[in-house]
């Protein structure tokens, strides 16, 4: 297959084919919390009690200790970039504003893409595993697009 990936000459942008599914975002924490390395998720080191930022060793509200309480891990940061796993190629990222999940195909600088269906396939048969494992009911879909790193 090779899909036309118009004006795109300059190396400041690459070409992507996902194939994956948008996520409702009650999923997202959990499928990244298994599937994602920990060294890419970031930990803001905030802690927040009683809908507060924590400043102070105990919480001026309930009194729990700041040991107690889990930092906030920012998945923010995660949804807007791809991260790998032991699942070859998946990666996080956002659609539309949604978080997505998908297995990325093919990443590269050039205009022209060749994906072949098999690969298409194997990797739909991987997203599929995931989201019955999480009970994820989405329609999976093949997305290309261009994205510009600056
Ligand atoms: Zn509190």
């Amino acid at each position: 297959m090779k899909i036309r990936n118009g004006f795109v000459s300059n190396s400041s942008s690459s070409s992507f084919i996902i194939v994956g599914c948008k996520l409702d975002p009650k999923y997202y924490k959990t499928i990244v919390e298994k599937y994602v390395d920990p060294e890419y998720i970031e930990d803001t080191g905030e802690i927040y009690c009683c809908e507060q930022k924590l400043e102070t060793l105990f919480c001026p509200h309930c009194g729990k200790r700041r040991g107690e309480l889990q930092s906030i891990i920012n998945y923010e940061y995660l949804m807007s970039n791809e991260v790998c796993d032991n699942v070859e190629g998946f990666i996080t990222s956002k659609l539309d504003e949604l978080p997505m999940i998908g297995i990325e195909l093919e990443d590269t600088g050039d205009e022209i893409i060749n994906v072949s269906f098999t690969s298409i396939e194997t990797a739909k048969e991987k997203i599929e595993r995931i989201m019955a494992e999480f009970e994820i009911e989405e329609r999976i879909e093949v997305i290309g697009g261009t994205y510009y790193n600056g």
